[in-house]
């Protein structure tokens, strides 16, 4: 069984989330997407816990930076795409599609997603039903065509509509609260309480289900590629 702890990172700037991965069975530890040292440290003293692993979704500096200082700190592999191997600096590990990887007992199957970068992966944890989506998918949103083509970034988004509904997803930034004056119907209404009370709170607005994010995020409700391409006209 897996714990994920979200940590926000670049609080008011780039409002990333890195996330503390703990498998319960085993007490291995794993970071995704170390936005920046400083926060993870002190959470991981909080706990009094030390990564084993630095997960990463994409080569983006505000999804890596903090690597180098955990891998001297707690002695922690760098973990990414077998494509990034010359753009996140001190990769130990690289996966390709479908490869699946361990924290302790829970296993993560890696989907590899172009479109915001090319080698950008998904996180797919089987067994827990949970996906960390990076800077492909946000609530509500999607992340910008930095390297990809919009064909490249909607076979992406397909094969995330494909997984099931009950999949928990959690996203590389906190981009909600832009998305949601595009909510509509009892599903957008049913949404913006949820995320509306998690945020007044203080909390991350996910995580939320791929079943509540394929009838609201307005680009997952898009059915036909040649209406998603227009958007980028
Ligand atoms: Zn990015
Ligand atoms: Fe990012």
């Amino acid at each position: 069984m897996l714990e994920v702890i979200p940590i926000l990172c670049r609080a008011g700037q780039m409002d990333n989330y890195a996330y503390l991965l703990v498998d319960k069975n085993t007490g291995t530890v794993a970071v995704l997407d170390a936005s920046e040292a400083e926060p993870i440290i002190e959470e991981c003293e909080r706990k009094k816990i030390r990564p084993q692993f630095l997960l990463n979704t994409h080569h983006h500096f505000d999804h890596v930076e903090g690597n180098a200082e955990l891998k001297a700190l707690f002695g922690a592999k760098i973990v990414g795409a077998a494509k990034d191997k010359s753009r996140i600096e001190g990769l130990d590990i690289s996966l390709n599609d479908g490869d699946v990887f361990k924290i302790g007992d829970s296993e993560a199957r890696i989907i590899s997603a172009d479109g915001h970068t090319i080698g950008h992966i998904l996180w797919y944890f089987v067994q827990d039903k949970v996906l960390f989506t990076g800077d492909t998918l946000f609530n509500l949103s999607i992340g910008g065509l930095f390297e990809g083509t919009p064909e490249q970034m909607w076979n992406s988004l397909q094969k995330i509509k494909q997984l099931p509904d009950d999949v928990l997803f959690y996203p590389g930034h906190e981009y909600t609260a832009y998305g949601m004056n595009a909510l509509e119907g009892e599903a957008g209404r049913k949404y913006a309480e949820k995320v509306q009370k998690r945020l007044s709170e203080g909390k991350p607005a996910g995580p939320i289900s791929l079943g509540e994010e394929k009838e609201c995020n307005p680009y997952l409700k898009i059915d036909k590629l040649q209406d998603f391409c227009r958007l980028f006209n």
